[in-house]
Parts: structure tokens; C-alpha cells; sequence
């Protein structure tokens, strides 16, 4: 499917409304916006918010679209530089750019200010001083209108004066709000009057203590779109009961743009908890080693544990954008995943957890012989490289069984199979320790059975294997999901479905010897396995620590049917 993209490029209701406000001419180009709020790390779903608005500038770069980088920095309590750092690393990942266009909400901090003057001068804004829970109260329901604050209709002039002290310092938290002045009875709650102003003696993390009022998500969201000269604002379903008063402050104040909000709906893929809040929590009690835990639905948390980023577009791709509010199988993700390590992963042997193999009749400890291992069978461009082999060598324990049921194909007493790119060797002595674990495995192999098959005997599996002497030991980190359940932000408590298993950690796995040179960043097949990549934060170059991003075939589905 992917493939195909660029020869068909699909669209959607966004794209569509876009290509129509450009024939028409409407908008002689298009300027998009991804707008998060600093208080957290980038997940999934921010991807999907990313690719739909920097793809739409670069589908349309030859009409000099762009999408701005805004930070949404109205709520100095939660938000912190070291969050606007990753986000910054986390698009640049993905494989976007804003170019110039890096915009901070908190830089419109003083026009917003001139704005709500300009709404009290013209009697469309006034300073409450209802309590939090008054004005809860006030509000109404979705069945009943509100009521009418005491303070609606106090003279402008008391509202500017108060305003202004209220910037100036003069009051507590929560003492006086600003609200917009729209329709108490209005079926649409957010009209009520919402609050545009709050005071808040917080330190902002760009602004320092030159504020303590901050204006309010909707007060701030539109204005700075339009400031920005943003012609779409794509933002999540939630936000269409907001956008009466998105258009409402539009309309009412003496902005230098129009823009247009269009909402879409979230992502939600299946077995992955998709809400800053939440994986806050498990950041913080210790559910994971942090947001970059390969177990995190972070962007920094998969990219860690070696997903491409080609592989995330192309999942939000597929994905697509609608109207609809569902959930998105993670399998799907899991698909892009493959498909894409697949093409670019050189393969590697590597036993995960390693039984020795002496072959018995081998020429003698001083011979070696090279073994042509090839890189990646579908792409003949990267290659081979050379194995040594000499007589002592590890397999995967459970590629051997003592007591085989019928259909096992691998190495048992008197059994002959593969080693892949080399021999075949037949077991003929298992040697086990005292407690009857089996430690070694003696067997001969047969000097005509490289690169044919032996005459006469079918020999129905390869198996990868490790050189003994030059084997590197590694550590290997497997992971499994995150959650045993598909929906775990349905739960009463995600905590109770977090899957205590989805981490085992091998101590002794054996790397055949050209991933001593193996590299940060770069994404390997270990035959048989998976995919593997270097762990970014906790191997070395003595050290190295392996995560294995993705099985070869997808075990889960299976084992949930059951
Ligand atoms: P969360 O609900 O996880 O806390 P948020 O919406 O509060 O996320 P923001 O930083 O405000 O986080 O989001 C930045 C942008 O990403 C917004 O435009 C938002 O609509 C979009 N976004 C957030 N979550 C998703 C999602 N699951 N799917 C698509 N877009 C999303
Ligand atoms: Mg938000």
C-alpha cells in the first residue's frame, strides 16, 4: 500500500477542504500548526497530529505552505523547558522541519493582554469575582441555562482598573477572574462566559515571574493562529464545542487573520495508554525507567526501542483521518514496523540463550573455516560477510530436544540439521550437569554438506548459531506489550492491566563477531528472532545491550485467541 502512495495520494476530509480553498482561491496557500503543550513527552497519537500537519505543508511546498512549531505554554505550573526540548527532537525524528517557524503562545503574552482591554472597552469582557465554585454553579447545566454573575454588568471602567491590577500583582489566586461576556443561557456551555483570565502566581518557564495572570486555553489557542496567519487549525473532536468560541473571539477582536478549525478525530491504537496524564503516572510511580522506557508509547520511548520513524508515518498514513472516533488495531503499527526493518535491517546470528556444541570430528582446534553469511536476501547491494567456524560453536537451547515430539525438525539425539551458511552436524552425546540441566552437546559433522544437502538424507532445518571462541556475550531485552488487555485506558485502573512480563532481560546471549562494530541507530535482523537494536542509553562499548523492538511474526494474536 505504501508503495503506491505517491502514485495515488490519498486524501481525506482535511486534505479535501484544503485542495478546495486553494482552487478557489480562498487561501493562495496553507499554513498548519502542531500546537502541544510543554507539560509532558510526545506519544503516539502526537504522531498522527504531526504527520497530518506537516504533511499537508509538504504536499503543498510548491504554493510555500508551512507549519509552524507553537508551543501552547499558557500554564506555567506543568510545563518545563526539558519537555520542549524532546518534542523538538521527537518531530526532528519523525522527519520534520519547521524551518524558521518555531512560535511560543507565551510570546503573544502582552498582545493577548491588549486583546481581553479591548473586549472589556467594548463591553464584551468582565471582571468576576464569583469564587471557582460559584461560577460552577452559575453555569448551568446541559438541561438548564446559567444565571447571571452579580458582577456582568459592573462598568467598564471597574473592569479595567481591577484588570489591571490583577496583572500588577494585587490579588491571590483564583481571588477574580476575567470572563468573556457572551450568553449565559447559550445550550452551548462553553459560551457561558467562559473564563478568559486567571491569576496564577506561578514562575512560567520562558516568562519567568512577569506574569501572574495567564489567559486560558481558548483565549490564547485562536488568537495565536491567527496572529500566525495559520489558515487551518487542525485540531482532536473535542474541541468542536469549542470552536463556537474559537469563531467567537475571531469575529470579536481586531485579528489580523481568519483562521478555520477543523477537528479530526484521536488516535487510539489498541493495548497503549495514549494521555500525557497517564503516562506521566507511570513515569513517576515507577511503572517504567522513564519516558524513553522502550515500554512508553513516547516517541522517544519507540524510538529507543528501535522503531523507524518511516514506520510511524507510514502507520498514521494508513491510519488516515477522519471523523470517526475508534479504536486502531497496534498490530497495524506492528505491520509498518516489519515492513519497513525488513527492507533496511542487515541480519545477523545471534543466540539468545546459548548451549555449546563441540563437534567431534572437526580437523582440530587450529583449523577455521569462513562461512559466507549473506546481509539481507532481499537486497543484494548489502552484501555478505565471513562467519569463522572452528569446531566449537553455541545454538539456541530450545533449537535442541531430548525427547523431540514428532514433528520437531531441530537437533535431537541422532538427528542431523543445519547450521545455516555452514555444515550439517548430527547429536550424538548429550552431556548434562548434576542436576540433569544439559550443558553440551556433542556431535559430528558431515565435511560434504556445505552449501548441498547430504546425499540421501533429508535435512528439514537450519539453525543459526555463534562461533564459540569469538562470540560476544551481550545482554538482550526483550519486550512484550505494555498492557494485557486492548483497552486499557477503559479501566477503572490501567495500573491493574500494566503486563508485569512485558520486559525479560537475558544476561548471557552470544553476538556473532561482527556486532562488535555494531551502532547506535541502526537496526539489525537477528535470523530467527527479531529485530534488535543497540539500546541507546545503558550498552557500551564493553557492555552492549540489545532491545529487541519486534518478533518476526506477531505470537500475540495467537496466544489472546486461545
Ligand atoms: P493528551 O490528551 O495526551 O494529554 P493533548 O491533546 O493534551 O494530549 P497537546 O500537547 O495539547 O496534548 O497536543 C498537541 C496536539 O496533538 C494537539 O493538536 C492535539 O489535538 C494533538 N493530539 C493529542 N493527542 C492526539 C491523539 N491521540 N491523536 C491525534 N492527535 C492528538
Ligand atoms: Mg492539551
Amino acid at each position: 500500500m505504501a508503495e503506491n502512495s505517491n502514485i495515488n495520494e490519498s486524501s481525506d476530509f482535511i486534505r479535501d477542504i484544503i485542495r478546495a480553498d486553494l482552487d478557489s482561491g480562498k487561501h493562495s496557500t496553507t499554513v498548519t500548526r502542531f500546537p502541544p503543550e510543554p507539560n509532558g513527552y510526545l506519544h503516539l497519537g502526537h504522531a498522527k497530529s504531526i504527520c497530518l500537519n506537516f504533511g499537508i505543508a509538504e504536499e503543498n511546498a510548491s504554493t510555500g505552505s508551512r507549519c509552524h512549531l507553537r508551543f501552547d505554554d499558557t500554564n506555567p505550573t506543568k510545563e518545563e523547558t526539558e519537555y520542549v526540548d524532546s518534542i523538538k527532537e521527537d518531530i526532528k525524528w519523525l522527519g520534520f522541519d519547521w524551518g524558521d517557524h518555531l512560535f511560543f503562545a507565551s510570546d503573544n503574552f502582552e498582545q493577548l493582554y491588549e486583546w481581553a482591554i479591548h473586549l472589556i472597552n467594548e463591553g464584551k469582557a468582565y471582571v468576576d469575582e464569583l469564587t471557582a465554585d460559584q461560577i460552577r454553579e452559575y453555569r448551568g447545566t446541559l438541561t438548564e441555562p446559567g444565571k447571571d454573575s452579580p458582577f456582568r454588568d459592573r462598568p467598564v471602567k471597574e473592569s479595567l482598573e481591577i484588570f489591571s491590577q490583577m496583572r500588577s500583582g494585587e490579588f491571590k489566586d483564583g481571588e477574580k477572574v476575567l470572563r468573556a461576556k457572551i450568553d449565559m443561557a447559550d445550550p452551548n456551555i462553553n459560551l457561558r462566559d467562559p473564563v478568559i483570565y486567571r491569576i496564577l502566581h506561578a514562575k512560567h518557564h520562558r516568562t519567568g515571574t512577569d506574569w501572574c495572570i495567564y489567559p486560558s486555553y481558548d483565549f490564547a489557542h485562536g488568537q495565536c493562529d491567527a496572529i500566525e496567519a495559520i489558515t487551518h487549525s487542525l485540531c482532536t473532536l473535542e474541541f468542536e464545542q469549542h470552536r463556537p468560541l474559537y469563531d467567537w473571539f475571531v469575529e470579536n477582536l481586531p485579528v489580523p487573520h481568519k483562521p478555520r478549525q477543523i477537528e479530526f478525530s484521536k488516535l487510539q491504537p489498541t493495548f497503549t495508554l495514549m494521555s500525557k496524564r497517564r503516562l506521566i503516572q507511570m513515569v513517576e510511580e515507577g511503572h517504567v525507567d522513564g519516558w524513553d522506557d522502550p515500554r512508553m508509547s513516547t516517541i522517544s520511548g519507540m524510538r529507543r526501542r528501535g522503531y523507524p520513524p518511516e514506520a510511524l508515518r507510514s502507520f498514521c498514513k494508513t491510519v488516515g483521518v477522519t471523523k470517526f472516533s475508534g479504536i486502531t488495531d497496534i498490530a497495524l503499527l506492528d505491520h509498518a514496523i516489519r515492513e519497513q526493518l525488513n527492507r533496511e535491517a542487515l541480519r545477523k546470528m545471534v543466540v539468545l540463550d546459548p548451549i555449546k556444541v563441540s563437534i567431534t570430528n572437526w580437523p582440530g582446534e587450529d583449523h577455521s573455516e569462513q562461512m559466507n553469511a549473506i546481509n539481507n536476501p532481499g537486497d543484494d547491494s548489502l552484501g555478505a560477510r565471513k562467519i569463522p567456524l572452528s569446531g566449537t560453536v553455541f545454538i539456541e537451547r530450545d533449537d535442541f530436544m531430548e525427547d523431540p515430539p514428532k514433528k520437531f525438525y531441530r537437533l535431537s539425539p541422532g538427528s542431523e540439521v543445519r547450521l545455516r551458511y555452514s555444515y550439517c552436524i548430527k547429536c550424538d552425546e548429550v552431556i548434562k550437569d548434576s542436576d540433569g540441566n544439559v550443558t553440551e552437546l556433542k556431535c559430528t559433522y558431515d565435511p560434504l554438506t556445505l552449501g548441498k544437502n547430504p546425499e540421501g538424507r533429508k535435512v528439514r532445518a537450519a539453525i543459526h548459531w555463534v562461533p564459540f571462541n569469538e562470540a560476544i556475550s551481550a545482554e538482550i531485552r526483550l519486550y512484550d506489550r505494555t498492557f494485557i488487555v486492548d483497552e486499557p485506558g477503559a479501566e477503572d485502573d490501567w495500573r491493574t492491566v500494566i503486563n508485569t512480563e512485558a520486559l525479560t532481560v537475558l544476561k548471557n546471549s552470544k553476538l556473532e563477531p561482527s556486532l562488535a562494530e555494531a551502532i547506535i541507530g541502526a537496526s539489525y535482523q537477528f535470523e530467527r528472532k527479531g529485530y534488535f537494536c543497540v539500546d541507546s542509553k545503558n550498552s557500551s562499548i564493553d557492555s552492549l545491550v540489545f532491545n529487541r523492538t519486534i518478533a518476526l511474526r506477531d505470537s500475540w494474536a495467537k496466544i489472546n485467541k486461545k
